[in-house]
């Protein structure tokens, strides 16, 4: 049977859901879906804090050696994640580094021994089915996996429960309740140039049936949608996943995966459900979504297995780079390191960024580690980056308005930001902005509006600690 009537495609355009947003031409669409893995790095920078919350505690000592997966800090709050070693090496120092953020953080550094030799793995390969849920959340969290989003957190805390009513949402006066009925699982990246998703969806992975019942485990969900991308079929094992499902409440969703930021949670949900996730502060949870990457579901599928979280697939692109693709990379390499390991630069990069070319965040360090949180690595020509040079005064044009996916005026917002009248702007909306970066891309007097409402945001965070 042909697989397009296996997986029942939508499309979001046929909805009418989804108008606003850039489409991506080709030419920067996904780059090839081969994986390359990167060579053991000589030494990693492990910051003890990888997310948003509290640093991990170190539980080994300058001089020590230790084995690629050992426990090296440990968890004792909530909000802190374990740490785990992803090179096996002598344990050199420990410091603060900066992460990718520009933050100072506690970490340690890791020389290699060359060995890769790796702790014992635990034997017991338990069925999601004689687990309960709090071991399930419990092993999650002792895999360290951390969710890759705009504000990063910890797995575990984005699946505790919130079934229950919510005090800080309002949704035209109603208090947002919803139970969980939905696990939506995204073949989407972040942005349509990266494309670690894209290259999960085709390649077949025995954790991502593990990943997918220990969500429907934890959150109640009833059905699974897939969301994937039109211009990638074809998805196997997701099609074999919808034609074994013999209650017919798995399907596939098929998109458009060049419309940006459809990727991301607020338009996706709308695109799909027709849902719409309160903002500012909204989670898909309050709209009855527990909403995956496929990527994050395969880890999560790995950590039932009690295998911790060492290494991570990333995006690797931009013209600057000799060698382009999926990386696996272990966590903590130099980003300098990697370049160098991938055939260092083909040209003069411009601009170095972490995370995709309109959401990233530019780096001038190449010592900085690649940490659990980071989707990707981009090394951009002069050609390829539109914001270097000076930028102009704001033309009132509104093509910023017509693109901004939650319907704010972003071309008003930077004046305010500019003039360090944050509160005016919180007044406007600023805090519902994704930070995606559609008002960048088409700005004609290449305002550098997202950094504008980066900071804007961070002043008023600091203002209020
Ligand atoms: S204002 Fe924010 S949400 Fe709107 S387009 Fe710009 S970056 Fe995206
Ligand atoms: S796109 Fe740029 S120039 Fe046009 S209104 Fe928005 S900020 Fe101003």
């Amino acid at each position: 049977m042909p697989l397009t009537n296996l997986s029942n495609p939508l499309s979001a355009e046929s909805m009418g859901l989804f108008f606003k947003g850039v489409k991506i031409p080709k030419r920067q669409a996904p780059i090839s879906l081969d994986m390359m893995e990167a060579p053991l790095p000589a030494r990693v920078i492990l910051p003890l804090r990888q997310y948003i919350g509290e640093p991990a505690t170190p539980v080994v000592s300058v001089g020590d050696t230790v084995k690629v997966g050992q426990l090296i800090a440990t968890a004792d709050r909530d909000t802190a994640l374990p740490l785990h070693a992803t090179i096996s090496g002598r344990l050199a120092e420990v410091t603060e580094h900066l992460d990718c953020r520009g933050i100072s953080v506690p970490a340690l550094i890791i020389e290699s021994d060359g060995a890769d030799s790796w702790i014992e793995r635990p034997q017991e390969h338990n069925d999601i089915d004689s687990l309960g849920p709090s071991e399930i959340l419990t092993r999650i969290e002792k895999a360290g996996l951390v969710l890759k989003a705009l504000a990063p957190i910890p797995l575990g805390a984005d699946l505790i429960a919130r079934d229950q009513p919510k005090t800080h949402l309002s949704l035209n006066g109603r208090q947002v309740v919803r139970r969980t009925d939905t696990l939506m699982v995204s073949a989407l990246d972040m942005e349509p140039s990266l494309a670690v998703n894209r290259y999960r969806a085709h390649i077949h992975h025995a954790e991502l049936t593990q990943g997918i019942a220990a969500l429907k485990a934890l959150t109640g969900a009833q059905r699974t949608i897939f969301v994937v991308d039109k211009h990638y079929p074809p998805y196997p094992q997701l099609a074999e996943l919808v034609a074994a499902d013999e209650q017919e409440a798995t399907r596939i969703v098929s998109l458009d995966g060049r419309r940006f930021p459809l990727g991301l949670p607020v338009p996706l949900l709308k695109a799909v459900l027709g849902r719409e996730v309160p903002l500012p502060y909204g989670h898909p949870r309050d709209v009855g979504v527990a909403l995956y990457d496929l990527d994050t579901t395969i880890c999560l599928g790995s950590s039932i297995q009690q295998i911790p979280q060492v290494d991570s697939l990333i995006t690797v692109g931009g013209g600057a780079l000799a060698r382009k693709g999926i990386v696996k990379v272990r966590i903590g390499t130099p980003i300098g390191s990697l370049i160098e390991s991938l055939g260092g630069f083909s040209d003069d990069p411009a601009r170095l960024i972490l995370g995709g070319p309109l959401m990233g965040i530019a780096q001038y360090d190449l010592s900085i580690p690649i940490t659990k949180d980071i989707p990707a690595l981009f090394a951009l020509t002069r050609d390829e980056t539109a914001l270097i040079g000076h930028y102009r005064q704001c033309i009132n044009c509104g093509l910023c308005v017509r693109v901004c996916p939650v319907n704010l005026v972003p071309g008003m917002l930077s004046l305010y930001c500019a003039k360090d009248r944050f509160e005016t702007a919180e007044r406007q909306g600023l805090l519902s902005c994704l930070e995606c970066g559609c008002c960048d891309y088409v700005c004609p007097s290449r305002r550098p509006l997202v950094h504008l409402f980066r900071h804007a945001k961070q002043q008023l965070m600091e203002a209020r600690q």
